[in-house]
C-alpha cells in the first residue's frame, strides 16, 4: 500500500425514502468510520464521503402515495438521516445529497462527456405509454395479472406473489397506476452503456489483479463477469432525476444507478477546489464501503463508467459487508421490523459508543449475522462495563485513593511488569493488521485485549491487598496500569470515541497520535489525573425487554396488516336469518365473574325485560366501563350455564384478525329492544 498518498473513502448513498437502521450502520457507515478514524490517527491524508441518493422511482411513488412532491420526501428523510449520522457521530467530512446543483452539473457534464466520447449505444424500443398524462410509465408504475402466478397486482419489473421477475410486456392486462387506463405501446430511443464490451478489461483488472478482495466480493464479481454482461440502459422516461444533456431528450432524465454513484464524486467537489486530486491523481486509493446488495453497481458498472470516462481512478478495494438481521427476521423498512438510528438515539442517550461496539463486534463481514437486544446487553454489560469500565475506574479510582490522583512514578519491575508492557506493542500491530485488512470484528477484538490486559494484570497484582506492607511496589503496579489506560485511548479511538473523550477527560490528558500506541511512558510521574466517573452503565433487563416489547408490537401489527378475511361461508334462505331475535340492549350491571380470566356477567335491559348475560370479553373491557353501553344481544339463544350462572343470550362481537373482541354496537342511541334485521 506504499504507493498510496491519499485515501478517499465512499460510503453507499443511503436511499431518501426512509432513517437509517441499524443493518444500514454495521454494514456501511461504522466500519468506514472506524477505518476513516483509524487513518486520521496515522496523519494520513483521507476523506469519508456520504451523501443521500434522492431520485428514482420508489420515491416519486411515496411522493405520490402521500400526495407531496419528490422533493418534499428527499427533503424530509435527507434531514433526518443527516441529523442521526451527525448524532452517531460518524465523522463525514461532507454529507451531500442528489438533488443538489452542483451534483446535477457534475452528473451532466460527466453523461455528457462519455455521449461526446460516443461511449453510449442509442437504441429505440416500444415502451408503455399513459396516454391521458402523456407520459411513458415506469415499470413500477404498470400493475397487472402476474403471466406465471396469476396474482393480479404484480408489478412491471416483479411479481410480489411468486417474485418472478418480469418486464412490463408480459404483464396480462396492464394498467398505469397514475391514470388508471390500459397503456399503449410507443417508441421511445434511449442510450446504454454496452457493459459487454469491458469484460476483457474487468477480466483483468478484479478476476486478475484484485485477488485480494474479500472473498464474497471478489465472488460476485467473477459470478457477474462469467454469466455475461449486457448493455444497460443509462437513461429513461421520468420527470424526477438529472435531465439528459443532449437535444432531443426532453422528459428523459439519467437512470438513478448512473447518476447516485457520481454523488461521490458531487460531494468531494462540493467539500474542496481540490477534489480532482482525490479522484484523478493515481496516488489516491479509492475505497467504497457498501453492502452486499450494491456489489455489482461498485465493482463492475460504476467502474465501467469512469474507466470510459478516461480521467478517474477506479477503486483499489470494495469491503462489501453481508446483512444483518435483527432477532432472526430480515429488517425490513416497509414492514418496520428495525432498530432506527434516530430512535435509538432519543432512547439510550449517551450510549452511541455501546451500539457502535455491538454492531462491530457482531459485524456481518462474512456472512449474514442477527442482532438481538440480549446480545447488545450482555456485551454491554460483560465487555464495556465489566472489562473496560472496571479496568480504567480501579486504576483511576486507586491513583486517587493512594497518590491523591498524582501519576506515582515506576520502580524496579518484575519479569510480569516488563511482559505487560511489552504486550502492548505486539497487540497495536495484531490491531494494525486487522483493521488494514478490514476486519474489523478481530481488529475491535484485538483492541479489547488491551483493556482484558489490564483488567488481568490488575486482579493478579492486587495493589489494595499489599498497599500496607509495600507501597512502593502498589507506585509501579498502578504506573503500568494508567500507562495501559492512556494507550487504550489511542487504541480504542477509532471504535469508541466518545468514550475514549470522557476517558482522556480523566485521565487529563490530549489526544494522541496513533504512533504514539505502544509508548510506555505516555503519563509521566506527578501527572494530575481527575476523579473519575463511570465510562459505561449497566443496561438492565427492563430496558431490553421494553425493546423487546416494542419489537412484539410491530409483529403484531404486521400480523394484523397481513392477515385476510375469511371467505363467506355458505348461502342461507332469509327465513333462517329471521329465526334468529337479536335486539339492542343496555349493560346495567357488569362484574368479573370470579376465578375466571376471561369472563364477565352482565345484566342486561332488553326493553322487554332485565336479564343475565354471560359473555367472554374480560380480556378487553373493563366493568365499569360498559355500564350503559347499548350492545347488540341474541335473545332467544337456548340459555346455557356457565361456573354456575346461567347465560340468557350472547352479545354479539366483531374477532379482530389478532383474536381480540370488540361489541357491536349501534351508532347512534336506539331504544331498548329495537329489532337488529
Ligand atoms: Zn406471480
Amino acid at each position: 500500500m506504499g504507493e498510496f498518498k491519499r485515501t478517499l473513502i465512499t460510503t453507499a448513498l443511503p436511499y431518501a425514502n426512509g432513517p437509517i437502521h441499524i443493518g444500514h450502520l454495521a454494514g456501511v457507515y461504522v466500519p468506514a468510520d472506524i477505518y476513516a478514524r483509524y487513518l486520521r490517527l496515522k496523519n494520513e491524508d483521507v476523506l469519508l464521503i456520504g451523501g443521500s441518493d434522492e431520485h428514482g422511482v420508489p420515491i416519486t411513488l411515496k411522493a405520490k402515495n402521500e400526495g407531496v412532491t419528490p422533493q418534499d420526501v428527499v427533503d424530509k428523510f435527507h434531514a433526518i438521516i443527516k441529523k442521526s449520522f451527525k448524532d452517531f457521530g460518524i465523522s463525514f467530512d461532507v454529507y451531500s445529497r442528489t438533488s443538489a446543483e452542483i451534483h446535477h452539473k457534475t452528473a451532466s457534464e460527466f453523461f455528457k462527456k462519455m455521449y461526446d466520447q460516443g461511449q453510449f449505444i442509442e437504441k429505440t424500443s416500444e415502451q408503455y405509454y399513459d396516454e391521458e398524462n402523456q407520459q411513458f410509465l415506469a415499470d413500477r408504475y404498470i400493475i397487472g395479472t402476474c403471466p406465471k402466478c396469476g396474482f393480479e397486482k404484480a408489478y412491471g419489473d416483479q411479481c410480489e406473489s411468486c417474485g418472478t421477475s418480469l418486464s412490463p410486456t408480459e404483464l396480462i392486462n396492464p394498467t398505469s397506476m397514475i391514470s388508471g387506463n390500459q397503456p399503449v405501446l410507443k417508441e421511445t430511443k434511449h442510450w446504454y452503456l454496452p457493459l459487454d464490451q469491458y469484460e476483457p478489461w474487468l477480466r483483468e483488472w478484479i478476476l486478475e489483479g484484485h485477488k485480494e478482495w474479500k472473498p464474497n466480493v471478489y465472488g460476485q464479481c467473477k459470478s457477474w463477469i462469467d454469466s455475461g454482461l449486457q448493455p444497460r440502459a443509462v437513461t429513461r422516461d421520468l420527470d424526477w432525476g438529472v435531465p439528459v444533456p443532449v437535444e432531443g431528450a426532453e422528459g428523459k432524465v439519467l437512470y438513478v444507478w448512473f447518476d447516485a454513484p457520481i454523488g461521490y464524486i458531487s460531494a468531494t467537489r462540493e467539500l474542496t477546489p481540490e477534489w480532482e486530486k482525490y479522484w484523478k491523481d493515481p496516488e489516491t486509493r479509492l475505497l467504497h464501503f457498501i453492502g452486499k446488495d450494491n456489489i455489482v453497481f461498485h465493482c463492475i458498472i460504476f467502474p465501467c463508467m469512469l474507466k470510459a470516462e478516461g480521467t478517474f481512478n477506479v477503486p483499489d478495494n470494495v469491503p462489501a459487508n453481508e446483512f444483518l438481521n435483527l432477532e432472526n427476521d430480515k429488517i425490513s423498512t416497509s414492514r418496520n421490523w428495525a432498530v432506527w438510528l434516530h430512535e435509538y438515539l432519543e432512547e439510550f442517550p449517551g450510549k452511541e459508543d455501546v451500539l457502535k461496539y455491538v454492531l462491530t463486534a457482531n459485524a456481518p463481514e462474512t456472512k449474514d449475522n442477527d442482532f438481538t437486544w440480549k446480545d447488545f446487553q450482555a456485551r454491554n454489560n460483560n465487555e464495556l462495563v465489566a472489562i473496560l469500565g472496571n479496568f480504567v475506574n480501579r486504576a483511576l479510582v486507586l491513583t486517587q485513593k493512594y497518590f491523591e490522583g498524582k501519576v506515582p512514578a515506576r520502580g524496579e519491575l518484575s519479569g510480569y511488569d516488563r511482559e505487560t508492557l511489552a504486550a502492548i506493542s505486539i497487540l497495536k500491530s495484531e490491531v494494525e493488521k486487522s483493521l488494514d485488512s478490514f476486519r474489523f470484528r478481530e481488529a475491535l477484538k484485538n483492541a479489547m485485549d488491551l483493556a482484558r490486559l489490564g483488567n488481568k494484570y490488575l486482579a493478579d497484582e492486587e495493589p489494595w491487598k499489599i498497599w500496607k506492607t509495600d507501597p512502593k511496589r502498589v507506585e509501579t503496579i498502578l504506573n503500568v496500569s494508567l500507562q495501559i489506560t492512556a494507550n487504550l485511548t489511542i487504541c480504542l479511538e477509532p471504535f469508541l470515541p466518545f468514550s475514549m473523550e470522557k476517558l482522556r477527560g480523566f485521565l487529563n490528558f490530549g489526544k494522541q497520535d496513533w504512533s504514539q500506541f505502544g509508548n510506555t511512558d505516555l503519563l509521566t510521574a506527578d501527572h494530575k489525573v481527575n476523579t473519575p466517573e463511570l465510562l459505561f452503565e449497566k443496561i438492565e433487563d427492563n430496558v431490553i425487554e421494553a425493546q423487546l416489547q416494542k419489537l412484539l408490537n410491530t409483529k403484531k401489527a404486521n400480523e394484523l396488516a397481513e392477515a385476510k378475511a375469511k371467505p363467506a361461508k355458505e348461502s342461507i334462505e332469509f327465513d333462517d336469518f329471521g329465526k334468529m331475535d337479536i335486539r339492542v340492549g343496555t349493560v346495567i350491571q357488569a362484574e368479573k365473574v370470579a376465578k375466571t380470566k376471561k369472563l364477565l356477567k352482565l345484566k342486561i335491559d332488553t326493553g322487554f325485560d332485565k336479564r343475565t348475560v354471560v359473555s367472554g370479553i374480560a380480556e378487553y373491557y373493563e366493568p365499569e366501563d360498559l355500564i350503559g353501553k347499548q350492545v347488540s344481544i341474541l335473545v332467544n339463544l337456548e340459555p346455557k350455564k356457565l361456573r354456575g350462572i346461567e347465560s340468557q343470550g350472547m352479545i354479539l362481537c366483531a374477532e379482530n384478525a389478532d383474536g381480540t373482541l370488540s361489541i357491536v354496537t349501534p351508532d347512534q342511541q336506539v331504544k331498548n329492544g329495537s329489532e337488529v334485521k
